[in-house]
């Protein structure tokens, strides 16, 4: 596989292209950002961490009938996956309040639903991520009914699997980040990532947070908080 030209370059990895124009490679940096883009930091080791946690979750979940993008890990911090075209939504599930939720309707973090919530942001930097409905999404046209549907349907089954899986490593799924892409073939995929980045995930007996906002909230031990993940991950795959 020939490395092409750098596509683009984002906030926590680089795309390029590769001599097969169904297939990009992508980089991931240390680089982490946060609060749309007004923290700005390097978290040590975080891209392959990221790499590899996300290509063996993507993994995971493609043996349980979830689609992904992921094709191969290249190297730590390269992965070859199948090029889509990014539906510009953020999907987002929690299991327990959390972050903008927790400040939004005024909860308490910590606090465990009776039932997991989806909801969508529109993908769009210059307007802060805002949240949108799904009717919302369908006047945009950033999908068709049924893509939203099976991103739905596919946003869920990811959260079942990921439950069990974090649980069975002593950790808790509180929330995270989905993307979806369409293949040449239109088809709804699993894309970008799925990391201590883009989830919160607490210790199950403690409690401590061993994710991102260590890196968002200032609360020190983010390189250890990332490696003590990726250990829990590969002691139980
Ligand atoms: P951001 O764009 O939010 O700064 P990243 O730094 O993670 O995010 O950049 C990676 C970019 O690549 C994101 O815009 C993401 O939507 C996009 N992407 C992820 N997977 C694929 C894929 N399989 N094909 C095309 N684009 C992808
Ligand atoms: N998230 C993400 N990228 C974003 C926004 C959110 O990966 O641009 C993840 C975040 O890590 C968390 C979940 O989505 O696991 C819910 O985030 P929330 O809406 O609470 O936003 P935040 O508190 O991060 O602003």
């Amino acid at each position: 596989m020939i490395k092409g030209d750098q596509l683009y370059e984002g906030k926590a990895k680089k795309v390029f292209t590769t001599d097969d124009p169904e297939l990009l490679i992508v980089s991931y940096k240390d680089d982490a950002t946060a609060f749309n883009g007004l923290k700005h930091g390097t978290i040590a080791g975080k891209g392959v961490i990221n790499n590899k946690m996300s290509n063996s979750l993507m993994r995971y979940l493609e043996a349980r009938g979830v689609p992904t993008h992921f094709v191969e890990e290249l190297n730590d911090r390269e992965t070859l996956v199948k090029k889509v075209e990014i539906v510009p939504l953020e999907v987002i599930i929690r299991n327990i309040s959390a972050g903008s939720f927790a400040k939004n309707y005024g909860v308490e973090e910590g606090r465990v639903f009776a039932s997991p919530t989806i909801e969508f942001s529109y993908k769009n930097d210059d307007l802060g991520d805002p949240l949108i409905n799904e009717y919302h999404a369908l006047a945009l046209e950033l999908a068709t009914p049924e893509e939203l549907e099976t991103i739905r349907k596919y946003a869920f089954m990811v959260n079942d699997e990921l439950k069990k899986f974090w649980s069975s490593c002593g950790v808790t799924l509180v929330d995270f980040k989905l993307e979806f892409g369409r293949l040449a073939d239109g088809s709804i995929v699993l894309a970008d990532e799925i990391s201590p980045d883009t989830c919160r995930l607490w210790d199950s007996e403690t409690g401590k947070k061993l994710d991102k906002d260590r890196f968002r909230r200032d609360l020190g031990g983010v390189e250890d908080a990332y490696q003590e993940v990726m250990q829990r991950l590969e002691e139980n795959l």
